[in-house]
């Protein structure tokens, strides 16, 4: 894995048309490694306009490789149309869809199963930093949600605070610095090796400078600021 890496969360936005049209605009990073999540239904025409170098990844998938899963992303099959990455535990996921950190845990274990990357996300609610919750929340998501992993395969984590996504609200450098710092030590007791660590919440052109030096922060997963290439490009841009 290269040292930093920024990620793009489409989300339920861009058809396939849309997601040509951005690969096709979009500049890859020179010492990032740029990788797309698209939601499923763009899988095809994203591995076939995925620039040289950069990588792509599902949002989410199911836990067993294949099966009486209505409606569900097989890993194995992701794997099989140039999928590199998935997400796994996206505070979405775990809000609008009940998913658990036990989810979590055997999505990643199927993900690695597969030769796919894992990335943990993770983070806490409004209201458990405002209860003093923040740490053992994350770190409760972090040792649950890798129960099941493989440290001897790569894989990352993605802290990125509930109430900072998709609400204009980035968090502070003192507190992106704090919780990165936090999750370092845990990461490296429990697997001996060098995780990559990302921020999420609200990350903008704007505001990835000041963040992308906070130590500890070793690239980003971006949500609406992803949506336009130039955008994503400057973010990515902020590790060279
Ligand atoms: C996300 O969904 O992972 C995210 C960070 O979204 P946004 O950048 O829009 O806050």
């Amino acid at each position: 894995l290269k040292p930093f890496i920024v990620a793009a969360n489409w989300k339920m936005n861009k058809s396939p048309d849309d997601a040509e049209i951005f690969l096709k605009e979009f500049k890859a990073p020179a010492a990032a490694q740029a990788v797309i999540f698209p939601q499923a239904l763009c899988a095809e025409r994203v591995s076939r306009w995925i620039p040289a170098g950069v990588q792509w990844g599902g949002q989410n998938c199911h836990f067993e490789k294949a099966g009486a899963f209505t409606g569900e992303n097989s890993p194995e099959i992701l794997k099989k149309m140039g999928a590199s990455w998935v997400l796994v535990g996206h505070s979405e996921r775990r809000t609008l869809f009940e998913e658990s950190d036990e989810t979590a845990a055997k999505k990643i274990k199927a993900a690695q199963g597969c030769g796919l990357i894992p990335m943990l996300c993770l983070g806490e609610t409004l209201m458990e930093r405002d209860e003093g919750r923040m740490q053992a929340v994350i770190e409760r998501q972090l040792r649950e949600g890798l129960k099941l992993a493989d440290f001897a395969q790569p894989l990352a984590v993605a802290y990125e605070p509930v109430w900072a996504i998709g609400t204009g609200r980035v968090a502070s450098t003192e507190q992106v610095g704090e919780a990165h710092l936090f999750l370092r030590r845990i990461l490296k007791n429990l697997t001996g090796a060098a995780v990559p660590l990302l921020y999420g919440g609200s990350v903008t052109p704007q505001n990835c400078g000041e963040l992308s030096r906070v130590p500890e922060v070793n690239g980003f997963l971006v949500g609406g600021a992803s949506l336009k290439a130039d955008a994503f490009a400057a973010i990515a841009a902020s590790f060279n």
